[in-house]
């Protein structure tokens, strides 16, 4: 198919230009026509020239009457450009168009030009400015039907790939679209708009409501593949033999029983839901999605125990060792009056629990982190559990699945997902919600500080230590960050540690090893150490409900829903808890967006502002979640379209599930696209 076609096969591409767009990422006729416009400039109008300041940018052709270039003192150079109208009769005042050091710009603007600039534009004393707008030089004439007097695309490009050369190229290419097979890839019935238009139109639309008309059908295109992809999947899972790995609950109740409380509503209700998955002989995929301190292990582990009691193994993968570790030692306090037998796997450590004396059969259950992966510790294992999955990718799953004959898996998170996308990232597992707390949490006090109060804030904390309590103080560092980062959260341990004498205080972070990770933990624990210097890696998971304060480091680095992670380490016992959320003084808007955490403790809540904030990039994580990427669609604003192409989906493979029939087949090509691509990212 002629999107396939390699780049390098059209003679007229010059093979110094192949190179800059093979260098792009682009190195077919489909990568070109797939990139596509960030935005758009109206060039068969333009606006005039601006006579006033204005928030929203304006586009405008002049020509360059002036050049000047500046030295503004120390390394400072202005580069300086004069602008008029190009018909003298329209009286307008020139524009100034002005770049600091950019050298480049320089080199590309000369007098007697006509410019295309596109920027927002100010008073500076008597002159109108725009500082640093985008432009482009009209250098060619002839060209002007591609590149001007109509609504002009404009690209993501790099020095050397430039705006003109990926749009003539483009253009060409859209061109020869005519004479070529290009097939529609959506059912009529989701949108009739040809395929080979809608590429045309993307680029080169002849108006504004075409425009729209091609992107709402390039949109379905990706997600109808995406959600072809994930629907495949699940008929998949479906149709694997599977078996049921639920026992009659004996052991739960004697679990249940033994817990110093009573399951809250959710927890019980969530636990009847994975009962009857794991009870039925259709392999169970389940989405277990829980706010933080909603209780998630106790329900995982009852998962685990109705499996063991059928005579399998139940695995539960943790995406640390610190928590796999904190996990085994719940555990093992939990399943001792049961004797279950327990195994910790993690990279670092293999431990079994020695109960009961003199057995040599295999571990029950298994806790352990992506070690896991590559372990044969299994030989009938009937349930996959993975805490906080989006620490895992998709492929990683598989491969845990992949081990045994169609085990069960629950999986779990602590990340809020907006419905919106719940639909759209786990479009392929059954979800259920832990929507309670339990009730005996003490609340949580979130307030933001500046530095200036740290002398307060220390304060604050050693009277709760002194009361007893615990308390975590959290730095914004990234764990892959380099030594010097390590350095900086040394030396503020050192401060701490001094601050809080005599009281024993701790440090925590990635790069301290397993063993000392494991010692620490359990030291603070045991409440040996009352306070805990760290790295995010306290982030998921960790669960001590004597730490009633938490203190966070320049928490304007660190993303809301993140934040929300964090302080869910502290109100998780029956004392009232705080969060401290230090930004440096004077810091504004960032101050702002923390406000968010003040008011609600709602994560559901959280995740959505955060969403709003910062883009569904983050939580959508595209390569983390498995799915191919969209380069067009936003899950969130676009909702309605994905639901469309979710139902058109799901109904294809209703009526056909091996999708054999003939109006069908082409959709197995989309489908193996996707399997490509997901295959590439492992
Ligand atoms: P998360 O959902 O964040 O993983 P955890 O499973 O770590 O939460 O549970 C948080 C804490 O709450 C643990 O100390 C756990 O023992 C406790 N817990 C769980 N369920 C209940 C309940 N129904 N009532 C009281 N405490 C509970
Ligand atoms: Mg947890």
């Amino acid at each position: 198919m002629f999107l396939d076609v390699p780049l390098r096969e059209f003679e007229w591409i010059a093979p110094q230009r192949l190179r800059l767009f093979e260098r792009f990422g682009l190195s077919t006729a489909g990568d070109v026509l797939t990139h596509y416009p960030r935005r758009y400039e109206d060039r068969r109008r333009f606006d005039r020239f601006p006579t006033q300041e204005s928030e929203t940018p304006v586009c405008v052709c002049g020509i360059v009457v002036k050049t000047a270039a500046k030295r503004l003192g120390g390394w400072k150079k202005l580069f300086e450009v004069v602008m008029e109208h190009p018909d003298a009769h329209a009286l307008s005042q020139p524009l100034v168009c002005r770049w600091f050091n950019a050298h480049f710009v320089q080199k590309m603007i000369a007098t007697g030009q006509r410019l295309v600039v596109y920027g927002k534009p100010k008073i500076r004393g008597k002159n109108i400015c725009i500082d640093h707008p985008e432009f482009e030089v009209i250098e060619d004439e002839q060209e002007a039907s591609v590149h001007l007097n109509r609504i002009t695309p404009i690209y993501r490009a790099t020095e050397g790939l430039s705006q003109r050369l990926i749009r003539s190229v483009t253009h060409r290419l859209v061109e020869s679209l005519g004479g070529e097979e290009i097939e529609n890839r959506l059912p009529a019935k989701l949108d009739s708009f040809p395929f080979r238009d809608a590429l045309r139109e993307i680029h080169f639309p002849r108006d504004f409501p075409s425009l729209e008309q091609a992107r709402r059908h390039l949109i379905l295109n990706e997600f109808f593949s995406m959600q072809l992809f994930i629907a495949a999947r699940r008929a998949e899972t479906i149709s694997q033999a599977g078996r049921s790995h639920c026992g009659p609950g004996r052991l739960l109740s004697q679990f249940q029983e033994t817990l110093p409380f009573a399951l809250t509503g959710a927890q019980r209700r969530v636990i009847g839901e994975i009962r009857s998955d794991l009870a039925s002989d259709r392999p169970m995929s389940r989405l277990l999605h829980g706010d933080v301190g909603s209780g998630k292990t106790v329900v995982a582990l009852s998962a685990m125990l109705l499996a063991v009691e059928a005579g399998f193994q139940a695995a539960l993968m943790a995406p640390t060792q610190i928590l796999a570790e904190q996990h085994y030692l719940n555990f093992s306090r939990w399943l001792g009056p049961l004797r279950v037998k327990l195994a910790l796997r993690t990279g670092a450590r293999k431990e079994e629990s020695a109960l009961p004396l003199f057995d040599n059969s295999e571990p029950r259950i298994v806790i352990g982190t992506h070690a896991l992966l590559y372990d044969s510790i299994f030989s009938n294992l009937g349930l996959v559990v993975i805490d906080e999955q989006h620490k895992f990718g998709v492929m990683q799953r598989a491969r845990l699945i992949g081990q045994a004959n169609a085990p069960d898996v629950l999986v779990m998170t602590a990340t809020p997902i907006p419905r919106t996308l719940t639909m759209t990232l786990y479009g392929d597992l059954d979800v259920s919600t832990l929507d309670e707390l339990p009730a005996n949490r003490g609340k949580i006090i979130t307030a933001i500080r500046d530095e200036s109060k740290m002398p307060d804030a220390i304060a604050f904390i050693r009277k709760h230590l002194e009361a007893g309590r615990q308390a975590y103080i959290v730095y914004p560092i990234i764990e892959e960050s380099g030594k010097a980062e390590i350095k900086a959260a040394t030396m503020e341990f050192a401060k701490w540690k001094e601050a809080l004498s005599p009281m024993r205080c701790e440090l925590l972070h990635g790069r301290v090893d397993a063993v000392e990770k494991e010692a620490i933990m359990r030291r603070f624990h045991h409440g040996e150490s009352k306070a805990l210097v760290a790295t995010s890696v306290i982030e998921v998971g960790i669960d001590v409900p004597n730490a009633s304060v938490m203190l966070i480091e320049n928490a304007e680095r660190f993303g809301l829903a993140q934040l929300h992670q964090l302080r869910g380490r502290v109100g998780r016992g029956p004392h009232k808890s705080y969060c401290i959320l230090m930004t440096p003084a004077a810091s504004g808007e960032p101050t702002e967006k923390l406000r968010v955490l003040e008011q609600s403790s709602n994560g559901f809540e959280i995740a959505e502002t955060d969403l709003r904030l910062r883009g569904p990039g983050d939580i959508l994580g595209t390569a983390q979640s498995g799915l191919p990427p969209l380069k067009l669609g936003d899950p969130i604003s676009d909702a309605g379209l994905m639901a469309a192409a979710r139902e058109a989906a799901t109904g294809i493979f209703a009526r056909d599930p091996l999708l054999e029939r003939e109006e069908n087949k082409r959709f197995r090509d989309l489908i193996a696209e996707g399997r490509k691509w997901v295959l590439s990212q492992v």
